[in-house]
């Protein structure tokens, strides 16, 4: 099963895919979260992508790419994923369809978690990572509504997206998330 969270930065995507991993035994894969540990760690990818991430940009597609290729080519991978952060923009939900295909493989559900955008920012605010500062946030959130939210579209139109009101607690949003797979 390969299912995507959508949604704008802060609603919470990477803590629901943490806890559907746990129930649904399937791996989670987030860009973001590669690509903190590549800076962390300072290795080629990390130079190159950390005045990005800390200015709250894209990373260039052929790198975030490249991660998303390699990982989902990889066993860990082979019985499905949970991708979060990926695709960001139309060009790397284009380059998913490709490597997919040539996967044999196809998205099965796309997740939206929705909450309201200053309740996005009060929660990054309190998180405090370090591309969590109110000028980044807001640009973050600029590039999710130009470059990232028309994806809802793109997928909508195939039938795949769920949406999740994920203004509410972990437990509530994780219940409606199992709920919602079910059907
Ligand atoms: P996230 O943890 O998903 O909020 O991602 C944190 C940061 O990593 C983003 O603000 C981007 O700078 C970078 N990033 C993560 N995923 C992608 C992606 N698919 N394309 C480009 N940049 C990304």
């Amino acid at each position: 099963m390969i299912v995507l969270m959508l949604g704008a930065p802060g609603v919470g995507k990477g803590t629901q895919a943490d806890l559907l991993q746990k129930e649904k035994k399937i791996p989670h894969l987030s860009t973001g979260a590669i690509l903190r540990k590549a800076i962390e760690l300072q290795t080629p990818t990390g130079l190159l992508a950390a005045e990005f991430v800390n200015n709250g940009k894209l990373v260039p597609d052929s790198v975030v790419t490249s991660l998303v290729k390699e990982s989902l080519q990889s066993d860990q991978f082979a019985n499905g994923c949970i991708l979060d952060g990926y695709p960001r923009n139309s060009s790397q939900a284009s380059e998913l369809d490709e490597i997919l295909t040539s996967l044999k493989k196809q998205i099965d559900t796309v997740i939206n978690i929705y909450v309201p955008e200053e309740t996005i920012v009060q929660r990054m605010l309190e998180r405090g990572r370090k591309d969590d500062t109110e000028s980044v946030i807001r640009h973050r959130l600029e590039i999710y509504k130009s470059e990232t939210a028309p994806l809802l579209d793109y997928y909508g139109s195939q039938g795949k997206v769920v949406t999740i009101d994920g203004n509410n607690n972990i437990e509530e949003v994780f219940r409606s998330i199992l709920l919602l797979l079910e059907k």
